[in-house]
């Protein structure tokens, strides 16, 4: 009778201890949701003033245009590069809260990837060349894959931009795009500084920048690879990456047919 006792109680035991750990989690996770909402909505509702506030700027040197010192003139354009740093930021906090809170919309569809992937290319030309960099293109004839297009091409935008903003004048940077039958990759390598091994694992994770000072000098914040990484999750996807400090960087994106 007492062996049967105990075993009754312990598992009641289990089963309350079960039962509490559940109501627990659901009040946890509504806060975690709230919390996500709340980031989102924050992000959202700060870029109202922010551009307000470019636009007040504009103002203000447009009035006085024939008055302002070059002194004011620097200030007034210091503060239009503050304002737009901080509202990209906000944009991609805003994106990063909404895809934890899953309330990004995929819209999945089949496309042609050479002609966009050409198109995005493009979009660097100039830059690149300021830089005196050689941005150079490996593509096939054609490569239908489904994916959200708008995403990829934010993906393949940071990725490149990154490519250029960490390589040195008069380097080089080559987009491909492999055609694999199991799994196309996008691949974009550059011979810039590289990324030292102990900060690979780690340059995905948000607001982490290797060089603190001279990546904020680059305008960044350390949020480009954490979207992409989202980016490429939702996609089913995986990023490999080989570099080293010197040496360049390679960023292969694969993702399944
Ligand atoms: P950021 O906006 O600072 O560029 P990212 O999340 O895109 O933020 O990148 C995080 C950090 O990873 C960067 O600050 C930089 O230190 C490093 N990094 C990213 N791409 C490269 C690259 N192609 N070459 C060297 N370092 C890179």
């Amino acid at each position: 009778v007492f062996i049967l006792i105990l075993i009754v109680f312990i598992i009641a035991a289990v089963k309350l201890s079960a039962a509490m750990s559940q109501k627990a989690m659901i009040p946890i996770q509504r806060t975690f949701k709230h919390q996500q909402q709340f980031l989102a909505d924050a992000s959202h509702e700060l870029r109202t003033p922010l551009s307000i506030m470019n636009t007040s700027l504009d103002v203000i040197e447009l009035e006085n245009a024939e008055t302002i010192t070059p002194y004011s003139k620097e200030v007034v354009s210091d503060m239009k590069e503050e304002i737009g740093r901080m509202s990209r930021m906000l944009r991609d906090l805003l994106m990063l809260a909404r895809s934890d809170a899953g309330s990004v919309e995929f819209e999945m569809a089949a496309f042609d990837m050479v002609p966009k992937l050409r198109q995005w290319v493009l979009a660097f030309e100039s830059v690149a060349q300021k830089k005196g960099i050689a941005l150079r293109t490996m593509f096939p004839d054609a490569l239908t894959v489904k994916g959200d297009s708008e995403r990829l091409k934010q993906l393949v935008y940071i990725l490149l931009d990154n490519a250029i903003k960490y390589t040195p004048e008069g380097g080089k940077v080559d987009v491909g795009l492999d055609p694999n039958p199991r799994q196309w990759r996008i691949i974009v390598r550059d011979s810039g500084i590289g990324i030292a091994e102990t900060d690979q694992p780690r340059i995905f994770d948000r607001f982490y920048r290797v060089e603190k000072h001279r990546s904020r000098e680059e305008g960044s914040a350390g949020l480009g690879l954490a979207i992409a990484k989202q980016i490429v999750v939702a996609h089913r996807g995986s990023v490999v990456l080989e570099s080293a400090p010197g040496k360049g960087s390679t960023f292969s994106v694969e993702f399944p047919v």
